[in-house]
């Protein structure tokens, strides 16, 4: 834990001491606009905004990336390669000329000598053309970069960091910052500085009292410490996310979070459900008609989702089951036993991609029974768009599939039963919170692939019941996970066509839609180059994130019927795709992806009645860990072990990870790796609500601050998709 020390604060008032706090127009508060801040003017709070920074307190929520270390200057002769060091000194010998093989780009090199005498190399590949002007006449400089041993065998710095006398304390952590166009470093940490003096006390959903048990220190000193952190701040802490600071920030919102479970738990007990039991028994006659006979599992879940159902009681269930487990047909089962009641059923998907499937699979397996289902995405042409959404508000019987579409403003679904989300751990619980209240009465029912554990789905998902289908349709065939290295493509490429001329098909999956420096890592520029070499003559489609939703539809039909063998794309696929002809799942670029992720693009192959096989493609530069990391994914198959594996291997909190960089509400979760304060913080808010149940004391106010933000954060979120 790095030390946590106070700064004076500009505005020193606790939030006892300011009970009622007078707005004042000229005072700035977190809510003002960034537009107010010296030197950000329209163009700039343009650029700002674009990136969800608007206020004050969107700026103080948005840390720093990374921090540049100018505390230790090290003499030359003292630092080796590998190492990043900071060196003082003067520069001598810069000259700047074009760069080999391109007319635009400019190389500028030259030497930093420091008191001692002596030398290394520094180096600026495209330099900007001020940077060359910064070093002025006096040509001092301190300079913080990694060290490297260049072509000669001498040391050099590339891109070192740039520090000037004069400039800046020196001897500091300094805060970078991913600002983007128009925005510097210097602007934006003049920004921040501005709203840390404004802002005064920010608001904490955890009372007094409690953060005096748990030690820890009030947020506004958290977020000053993380973006000016103080000079005997330890640097690996600050970086790894295990300050005090941190932990106030992950501890604040897990205690939020753990409240508005409770609050929606009791607000569930007080609304009465929906009795569906007297109806004409169409979603049995629906799974009577499947071509397959539902596993044992789906069965049970089935039952206990009718008895969930056809009690007054409302229900809220998660419904989680491994890739391929089949939790598809038993959702249907529910929204068609609501439409059977004459009540409405909306499911919910995170891609358009995935609705659209769920919609087409309801269409095909719901041929000869009588029942209307409509699709609501984002990019459909507005003419449809107003046919579904007055069709939803007349209130008819029916099944409605979307995306987050469906929690926009506009929609009106009066009659809704139940309230279906697929992959749930995809959204945030406020999306769950939305489509709850689209239809105070319905009822619930969320499906998940797995991601959580279950000793973690008991603390942060304490209101839902839970059915479990931890077994797969049978005579499905085992799918053989490989890890290669890139080296060995060309046996994997002939696994391809061996598999394409048997009738079956490939997925390619990487990480980049195109990239000018790692080409390698590209869809477009693999697409090509497989098209011209490895996979000549076969048909080779391109998917990606980018493409228009009825390009990406195109391309997955054809992929589906067969027109495409290949198909080569971004994770885009990633989620619930459906077709049982695919056995090959190529994943370049292993080593960036989490091992749940990489357990759901596994999923997509072995759904049908053939074996499959997956190959992790990494590149020699992956180190033990990461090897070992991907070696779980071969030796288990099983998505609760995997899940398992990976909270053991990375701490609960990086559940999380991948939301902080989408538009979900928990941003600072994934820096609680502690499971027992998890637990803890969970019992505070309970003991909290039993005191306070409104949360309407004047101790409760910056939870229900808290709260207010993250339903409008969320809120936001939504309006995006
Ligand atoms: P997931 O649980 O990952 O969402 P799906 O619901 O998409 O899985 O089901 C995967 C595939 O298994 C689908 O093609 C589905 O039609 C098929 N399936 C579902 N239940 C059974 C079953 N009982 N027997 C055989 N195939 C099934
Ligand atoms: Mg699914």
């Amino acid at each position: 834990m790095g030390s946590f020390r106070t700064r004076p604060e500009t505005t020193a008032k606790s939030s006892h001491s300011c009970d009622h706090p007078r707005p004042s127009p000229v005072r700035p508060s977190i809510n003002s606009a960034l537009s107010q801040i010296p030197g950000i003017g329209p163009k700039r709070a343009a650029v700002l905004a674009e990136r969800g920074l608007v206020t004050l307190g969107d700026l103080l929520l948005r840390f720093p990336s990374r921090y540049v270390d100018w505390r230790q200057v090290r003499p030359i002769n003292e630092i080796s390669p590998g190492a990043v060091a900071t060196v003082r000194g003067h520069l001598t010998g810069l000259v700047e000329r074009p760069m080999r093989g391109s007319r635009w780009r400019r190389l500028l090199s030259g030497w930093l000598q420091d008191a001692q005498g002596a030398r290394i190399r520094v180096l600026w590949f495209n330099a900007p053309p001020h940077l060359r002007q910064r070093f002025g006449a006096a040509r001092e400089a301190i300079l913080q970069g990694k060290v490297n041993r260049g072509s000669d065998g001498r040391m050099e710095i590339v891109h070192p960091e740039v520090h000037l006398p004069g400039q800046d304390p020196p001897g500091s952590l300094q805060a970078q910052y991913r600002a983007g166009e128009l925005i510097g470093q210097r602007l934006i940490r003049a920004a921040v500085d501005y709203a840390l003096a404004a802002a005064g006390e920010l608001p904490a959903a955890i009372p007094e009292e409690f953060r005096a048990q748990l030690e820890l220190p009030s947020i506004a000193q958290a977020v000053r410490y993380l973006h000016q952190p103080p000079p005997d701040a330890d640097l690996a802490a600050l970086q790894g996310g295990t300050t005090a600071a941190h932990q106030a920030l992950a501890a604040d919102e897990l205690f939020a979070f753990e409240l508005a479970l409770e609050l929606e738990r009791e607000r569930a007990r007080e609304w009465s459900g929906i009795a569906f039991n007297r109806g004409s028994g169409l979603a049995d006659r629906f799974v009577s008609e499947l071509p397959f006979k539902l596993t044992a599992a789906q069965q049970r879940a089935l039952d206990e989702i009718r008895a969930d159902m056809a009690s007054a009681r409302q229900m809220n269930r998660l419904l989680m089951g491994d890739v391929g487990s089949g939790k598809t047909v038993v959702a249907l089962w529910a929204a068609i036993n609501a439409v059977d009641h004459g009540y409405q059923a909306a499911v919910m998907a995170p891609t358009e991609l995935l609705a659209e499937q769920h919609y087409a699979t309801c269409r095909r397996l719901c041929k000869s029974i009588d029942i209307r289902a409509e699709l609501l995405c984002g990019t459909q042409p507005a003419s449809h768009r107003r046919r579904v959404l007055l069709w939803l508000a007349r209130g008819e019987p029916g099944i409605v599939f979307g995306t987050q579409a469906l929690i926009q403003r506009k929609v009106e679904i009066p009659r809704l039963g139940l309230g279906l989300i697929d992959e749930q751990h995809r959204f945030g619980v406020f999306d769950r919170v939305r489509l709850q209240a689209l239809g105070p009465r319905a009822d619930m029912l969320l499906l998940s692939a797995t991601p959580i554990p279950r000793s973690l789905a008991r603390v942060l998902l304490s209101n839902l019941e839970v059915s479990i289908l931890e077994e797969r349709p049978a005579g499905r065939p085992p799918v053989t996970t490989h890890l290669v290295e890139q080296g060995e493509l060309a046996a994997v490429w002939r696994k391809v066509r061996d598999e394409v001329a048997r009738g079956n098909r490939a997925y390619c999956i990487l990480p980049l839609i195109e990239s000018d420096d790692q080409q390698e890592l590209a869809v477009t520029t693999a697409a090509a180059e497989l098209r011209e070499r490895a996979l000549a003559g076969l048909r080779v489609g391109v998917m990606h994130g980018r493409l228009a939703a009825e390009e990406k539809d195109r391309v997955m039909r054809q992929f589906r019927d067969g027109k495409l063998q290949v198909l080569v794309s971004t994770t885009v696929i990633e989620v619930g795709i459906d077709v049982p002809e695919a056995t090959v799942m190529v994943i370049m670029g292993a080593q960036r992806y989490g091992l749940a992720q990489l357990h759901q693009l596994r999923g997509r192959i072995g759904r049908g009645t053939q074996p499959g096989d997956c190959y992790l493609v990494v590149n020699g530069s992956a180190n033990g860990a990461v090897r070992n990391k991907l070696k779980v994914l071969v030796d288990k198959t099983s998505g609760a072990d995997i899940a398992q594996a990976d909270l053991e291997l990375r701490g609960p909190g990086d559940l999380f990870g991948a939301r902080q960089a989408g538009p979900l509400p928990l941003r600072f979760a994934h820096w609680m790796k502690d499971f027992d304060t998890i637990v803890r913080l969970r019992d505070l808010a309970r003991a909290w609500l039993r005191r306070d149940p409104q949360l309407n004391t004047s101790a409760s106010r910056g939870a229900r601050a808290v709260l207010a933000h993250l339903l409008e954060a969320g809120a936001s979120a939504a309006s995006v998709g």
